[in-house]
């Protein structure tokens, strides 16, 4: 909701300290968050370090249905046994199997989505900024245009769907109270025009709606 990071560093030291293991569920940040988006543990340097991790294929990673858990050979053993919805479920169809693997190898080949991804969330913030809007400092590519209001957040959504911009107007219990925004996600399928266009909007209606002047 924030484009917040949790402290793995921290997490990390103290699971040393107290010989603990550590699972990260990386949904949110596989395919965005570090340099080449392998998540959280890319940005903290913790690559290999941490025991469990879990991601869906359905984010970042293209859409599709599914997703993995990784981790040592022993943990991944344990799992075919006795991990519920492994062992009485169907799995995800072959060809969407195929289709991540193939996911999988492009990203190793090029960082340029990556990049692109980084670069256009960079560029959204800080024009959204110097356009006066409050936003939430982000290390993913989630920007939380910060309302305040819960009213106002659907209002301004609503009024930016009629503009052609497709984001979520976010209040409490989803946020904490007083916490009302709009999340906008920011992917690198967008070209500087369409950043363009959704700044020029949210501006237009956040002048027609006082919240910037
Ligand atoms: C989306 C999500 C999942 C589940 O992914 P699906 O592929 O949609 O089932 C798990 N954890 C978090 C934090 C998520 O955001």
């Amino acid at each position: 909701m924030d484009g917040n990071v949790a402290p793995l560093d921290k997490i990390y030291e103290l699971a040393q300290k107290y010989d603990a293991m550590v699972m990260v569920d990386e949904s949110h940040s596989a395919g965005v968050v570090g340099r080449t988006g392998r998540g959280t543990t890319e940005q903290y340097n913790l690559r290999g370090k941490i025991e469990i991790l879990t991601g869906t294929l359905g984010k970042a990673f293209g859409g599709a249905v599914g997703g993995f858990t990784t981790g040592k050979k022993e943990i991944i053993e344990m799992l075919r046994q006795r991990s519920r919805p492994y062992l009485f479920s169907n799995s995800i169809p072959p060809m969407v199997a195929g289709a991540a693997i193939e996911m999988f190898n492009l990203i190793d080949k090029t960082n340029d989505l990556q990049d692109k991804l980084h670069n256009n969330t960079a560029y959204f913030v800080e024009k959204m900024k110097a356009a006066g809007f409050d936003i939430k400092p982000t290390q993913s590519a989630i920007c939380a245009v910060m309302l305040y209001d819960a009213k106002l957040s659907q209002d301004f959504a609503a009024a930016l769907q009629e503009e052609g911009i497709y984001v979520t107007g976010f209040y409490y219990p989803v946020v904490p109270k007083g916490q009302a925004r709009i999340r906008v996600q920011v992917s690198a399928a967008h070209e500087k025009e369409h950043l363009d266009r959704c700044i020029a909007a949210f501006t237009k209606i956040g002048k027609n709606l006082g919240v910037i002047k």
